[in-house]
């Protein structure tokens, strides 16, 4: 299908971007790698009258070490996630994450910001920056606020992001390049997950793990981190991996056989993330 008419914005600035945003309101949609966005709008499930173009937004694109934090600009594209040092030697689940994220064409386009507003259960990137206890730095004319990724989240394709607020950066903890993994679970290669779990070790020694696909929201395994926080064994914590979720019924399996596989790949990327 075709989008409903749209006026076309592409502002060289963050400051201009900030402003058309100010100035439209909820009458305007913020465009980033597209590849979420778009095919809403080709169905028509959304019809902004204005969409602002921030994904050559030069001042949205870096990654660099902030102290004992990474900062991620937020129209960085996952390809250069993939491809960054930096990321290799401080904080290596979220580009192994990244690489899996359906196939180059998607990779070299979507952004990190844009998966996270989009903040779809299904997604991969919010998974790992909930696994790592990211923080979210949102801006408009009014000011900046930094949200921590466990509460940016507040419902079905929902968070409290303002109509007017930008994502602006992503922050990690400099976890280094071991103690993660990610168990991702297709059909094919380059499929959407049907179940996937990330788990990071943070510098605390805590480990933590971000679920896809298991409820409304991207979620935490809360159940099986405090086990883990306790000392009991993997198998023991893996087991309660589903516990508080509520995957969804679909095509690619019963919320049943996803509760089943979301401690399979649990056990699995644990015993990943500790070897
Ligand atoms: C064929 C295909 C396969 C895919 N496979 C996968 C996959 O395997 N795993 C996966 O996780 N994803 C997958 N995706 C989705 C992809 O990751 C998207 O790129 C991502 O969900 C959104 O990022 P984007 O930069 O394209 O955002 P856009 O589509 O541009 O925007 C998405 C939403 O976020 C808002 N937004 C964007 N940037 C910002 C910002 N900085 N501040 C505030 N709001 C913002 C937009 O207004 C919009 O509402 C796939 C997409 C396609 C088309």
């Amino acid at each position: 299908m075709i989008p409903v008419g749209f006026d076309y914005q592409r502002p060289e600035l963050l400051d201009a971007a900030l402003a058309l945003l100010a100035e439209h309101g909820e009458d305007a949609t913020v465009l980033a790698g597209g590849h979420s966005l778009l095919p809403v709008m080709k169905l028509r499930l959304a019809a902004p009258e204005v969409v602002i173009d921030i994904g050559r937004l030069a001042e949205l694109n870096y990654i660099r070490l902030d102290g004992d934090e990474i900062a991620i600009g937020a129209a960085t594209r996952y390809r250069d996630l993939v491809v960054s040092d930096v990321l290799a030697q401080e904080c290596a689940l979220l580009p192994a994450v990244a690489r899996t994220v359906g196939d180059p064409q998607v990779r070299h386009r979507g952004t990190l910001g844009g998966a996270l507003a989009h903040g779809d259960p299904a997604g991969d990137l919010p998974a790992a920056v909930l696994a790592l206890d990211g923080t979210i730095v949102l801006r408009s004319p009014r000011g900046e606020r930094r949200v921590p990724i466990t509460e940016f989240y507040t419902g079905v394709f929902s968070s409290v992001k303002e109509p007017d607020e930008l994502i602006v950066e992503i922050r990690l903890p400099r976890t280094g390049s071991t103690g993660w993994a990610y168990e991702k679970f297709t059909r094919r290669s380059n499929d959407w997950a049907i179940v996937a779990v990330a788990v990071a070790t943070l510098p605390s020694g805590r480990r933590q793990l971000g679920l896809v696909n298991m409820g409304s929201t991207p979620l935490r395994a809360s159940a099986t981190e405090a086990a883990l926080a306790e000392g009991k064994p993997i198998d023991e914590a893996a087991a309660l991996a589903a516990e508080g979720t509520e995957p969804p019924q679909d095509n690619a399996g019963t919320p049943a056989y996803r509760r089943h596989l979301v401690t399979v790949l649990t056990r699995r990327a644990l015993q990943t993330a500790t070897a």
